[in-house]
């Protein structure tokens, strides 16, 4: 991708369970912000409700495989054993070159990866638990995963937060409120410079 195309990237990141997905629907669903949802591809299958080219494009692995050997992807990585995730250069080109921002929703690899590709052109923030514990207690409350998922979940958060230093910042979800807004500043600061 061009470095002189006007478009800036977003990059956000989080533990599963930290509120990243609602944080960044909410100020879509706002519209303030001139950023667009960048759609990943993944080679999971969709959940309940999910549709195909908004939350995601679904793939078989063998046409995930297909794609990386067509060179399709700004960064792929294997965020689950044999489940894929990639960003799409046709979901970022495009807009970046029309001027529009791209938010992307992206692991810890991924994102610390898109950073450096991007540097100065791109923000990558960190969605936060205010600490494990929390984040345990939540997925608890949640009672969608047996205990074994939970601790599974946790113990990929603890590893996922030693990459929040390598982010440029980092927002504390404990009250949702509060995350959306911090979330909209930083936002905003960023792409007015
Ligand atoms: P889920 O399966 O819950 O939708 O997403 C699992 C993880 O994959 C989340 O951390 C999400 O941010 C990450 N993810 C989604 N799309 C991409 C992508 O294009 N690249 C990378 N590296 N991670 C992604």
């Amino acid at each position: 991708m061009s470095d002189i195309s006007p478009g800036k990237i977003i990059i956000v990141s989080a533990p599963s369970g930290c509120g990243k997905s609602t944080i960044i629907n909410e100020l879509l669903r706002r519209g303030e912000i001139d950023m667009e949802f960048s759609v990943s591809a993944t080679s999971r299958p969709p959940r309940e409700g999910e549709v195909h080219g908004k939350h995601y494009f679904f793939m078989t692995e063998q046409q995930f495989r297909d794609a990386i050997a067509a060179d399709a992807f700004v960064e792929y990585e294997e965020v689950y054993p044999g489940r894929f995730y990639g960003t799409l250069k046709s979901e970022v080109e495009r807009r970046c070159a029309e001027g529009h921002n791209v938010i992307l929703d992206i692991d810890v690899k991924g994102g610390v990866r898109v950073k450096k590709m991007f540097g100065d052109k791109a923000l990558s923030l960190f969605i936060m638990p205010p600490s494990v514990d929390e984040l345990r207690r939540r997925l608890e409350s949640r009672a969608t995963d047996t205990p074994e998922a939970i601790a599974q979940r946790v113990g990929k958060a603890e590893y996922e937060l030693t990459f929040a230093k390598d982010y440029d910042k980092c927002v504390v979800n404990d009250i949702l409120d509060e995350a959306i807004a911090q979330t909209d500043t930083i936002i905003k600061q960023f792409i007015s410079k």
